[in-house]
């Protein structure tokens, strides 16, 4: 089989994504795609290749019942730009391979995020970790800004200084704040993209991640659009039961299905 190339993925190579005020996400590369997968499970199911629609067919039974090893065979590599703080729950995901910039070789630049106005919000209430869903008044946002200027500016300069009294770059650096901006090289197949996006979309997780999820799914979506169909169908926007309201459910199911083939097909469905 030729090496596949695919003209939605072609046509963002190398293309530099904006994301928060200074990060971007670019996809430098990509192995495979739709067809790889697809040859990839044909090879282990011994059959020859198919039309279009049988090839769809098969993603979405591959996605569907957790046959994820051929997802495994697409590999995209990009290059991303984000805070320390967002660079800190990404490298979470142990399923890749990244290359960072080194604070102990370069100077870091004098490049922060500072959070756009509106979402700067109080602590959440219903949840642990999140922001509440209200606005702050305008006038408090722009004093938490100051703040958050002020501790940036003071702490580059300090790193200045230091790096001017000729102090090694690895001991300047050790008071840049989280919102320092870093970048790395990061590269993952797309059963392990799929479950990193699956984790950092969802609105559990913070904003300022968020945000790259969104931009690195459409070129998931480039790369691979039908396995990308199939993930949003079984896992991205599907839900997961327990056993006690799956059995609700067909409890309910059951008592509908005699006066409605819809509930009569969705038990089925559940069942099988
Ligand atoms: C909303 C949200 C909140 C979070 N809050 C916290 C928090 O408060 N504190 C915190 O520490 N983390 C937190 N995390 C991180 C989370 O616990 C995971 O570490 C992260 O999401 C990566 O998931 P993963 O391990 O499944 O992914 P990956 O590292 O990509 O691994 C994928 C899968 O491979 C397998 N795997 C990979 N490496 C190993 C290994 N060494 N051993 C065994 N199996 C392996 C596992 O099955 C895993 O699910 C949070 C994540 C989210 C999305």
């Amino acid at each position: 089989m030729p090496r596949i190339v695919v003209p939605e993925a072609e046509a963002i190579l190398d293309r530099e994504y904006p994301v928060l005020d200074h990060g971007f996400v670019r996809l430098v590369d990509y192995l495979g795609g739709d067809g790889r997968i697809v040859a990839a499970a044909r090879v282990s199911y011994g059959q020859g290749t198919n039309g279009a629609r049988e090839d769809k067919a098969l993603i979405h039974y591959l996605m569907r019942n957790l046959h994820t090893s051929p997802f495994e065979q697409v590999i995209l590599s990009f290059h991303a730009k984000m805070p320390i703080f967002v660079a800190r729950q990404w490298v979470r995901h142990r399923t890749a391979r990244l290359n960072e910039i080194s604070g102990r070789y370069s100077v870091m630049a004098d490049e922060f995020y500072l959070p756009a106005v509106g979402q700067i919000r109080r602590q959440g209430s219903g949840s642990k970790q999140g922001r509440e869903p209200q606005d702050l008044p305008q006038e408090l946002q722009g004093q938490v800004l100051e703040i958050l200027k002020h501790d940036q500016s003071s702490a580059y300069a300090s790193y200045e200084e230091l790096l001017r009294d000729g102090i090694a770059r690895e001991l300047a650096r050790i008071n840049l704040p989280l919102t320092l901006y870093t970048q790395w090289y990061w590269q993952i197949d797309l059963h392990n993209l799929f479950h990193f996006l699956r984790l950092r979309l969802d609105s559990h997780a913070q904003h300022e991640i968020r945000q790259y999820a969104h931009v690195m799914a459409q070129m998931a979506k480039a790369v691979a659009p039908v396995a990308f169909e199939a993930f949003e169908e079984h896992v991205l926007n599907a839900a997961r039961l327990s056993k006690t309201l799956k059995e609700r459910l067909q409890k309910l199911l059951r008592s509908l299905a005699t006066t409605s083939p819809d509930a009569a097909d969705i038990l089925s469905d559940l069942e099988r």
